[in-house]
């Protein structure tokens, strides 16, 4: 397959350019940067079926020949970089999406939408499945994330209704792993860069919030498998084992062997108390279920972060 990923050069993106090269496919890498970083890539750029281009999906996107697939990951995805960037990614969830469709239907290419569990906001229902419909603040500092997201599904939805585009929605729960940013200001990045240098770790609020972590082979297995698959309508792909923040910064300092105590700083705006994947829908379209404990993942991405 020829495949077009956008955010190619981002956490998720490059390891599915590096998923689909040992596959024998043909990658064309498209990226802007502004969260994504050529380090991620670096290890492709001599490889014969990998094409990189800095380009903003936001503006048209050209790709001569023809395409087989489109996967759609460019935004800016930690809520950090969603602050700091809130046009963009407003513009990346938005505009981009209608560009990469838009090269969808031009090439008859199938598409894949990089959704969220922030579409489900501040859940109401627990575990989230994908017929809840979220609780989401609109006008709130994450709501430029969350709506664009929602945004792109609706109109992700609306090509495949109208165009009969053969369309795909991941909505991806947390997901951690090597090449995720020093400075990425998420949970996992934060607490593993503090307990390495034994400096405090800053947990939000009274860390008693709940995420679910999955280890980022399982979440490239679940997206190859839901391209091959046919399924249009949403599937959640993450892993449903929950820990409050609070469990998991203590897991790291235990593992990092750091003598960094837990430092509780005020909890940002809308900051969602619980979250966990109901798998129910992939396991049975997908036959997929995460493999990769929290303890093996940790420690694979301890390494990283301490090189
Ligand atoms: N968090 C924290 N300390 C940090 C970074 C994040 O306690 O240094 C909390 C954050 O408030 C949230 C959870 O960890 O409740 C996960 O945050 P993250 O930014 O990783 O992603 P989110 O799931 O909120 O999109």
């Amino acid at each position: 397959m020829k495949i077009v990923i956008t955010g190619g050069a981002g956490f998720i993106g490059s390891h599915l350019c590096e998923h689909f090269l040992n596959q024998g496919d043909e990658i064309i890498c498209l990226d802007n940067l502004i969260t994504g970083r050529m380090e991620n890539i670096q290890l492709f750029l001599n490889h014969k079926n990998f094409k990189f281009t800095n380009h903003n999906v936001t503006e048209f996107i050209e790709v001569a020949g023809s395409v087989d697939a489109i996967l759609h990951f460019a935004s800016p995805a930690s809520p950090k970089d969603y602050l700091e960037f809130p046009i963009q990614t407003l513009k990346v969830g938005s505009l981009g999406t209608h560009k990469a469709l838009g090269l969808a239907k031009a090439k008859g290419a199938k598409f894949l939408l990089a959704s969220t569990s922030e579409v489900y906001g501040d859940p109401k229902e627990h575990p989230q499945s994908e017929s809840y419909w979220g609780n989401v603040n609109p006008v709130g500092p994450r709501g430029v994330y969350d709506e664009a997201k929602r945004f792109a599904e609706a109109m992700t939805m609306a090509y495949h209704r109208v165009h009969k585009l053969d369309t795909r929605i991941a909505r991806i729960f947390n997901t951690y792993g090597p090449k995720m940013r020093v400075n990425d200001g998420r949970a996992l990045p934060n607490f593993f860069t503090q307990a390495i240098k034994e400096e405090p770790l800053t947990v939000f609020g009274d860390g008693s919030q709940t995420r679910s972590f999955c280890y980022i082979s399982d979440l490239v297995e679940g997206i190859a498998r839901l391209l091959e698959s046919g399924e249009n309508n949403p599937v959640n792909l993450g892993n449903p084992s929950e820990i409050t923040i609070r469990e998991i910064a203590q897991k790291v300092i235990d593992l990092a062997g750091s003598r960094s105590k837990l430092k509780f700083v005020s909890l940002p705006q809308d900051d969602p108390k619980i979250r966990q994947p109901d798998i129910t829908r992939a396991k049975k379209i997908l036959g997929w279920e995460p493999r990769v404990d929290l303890q093996t993942g940790l420690q694979k991405t301890f390494e990283y972060f301490k090189k």
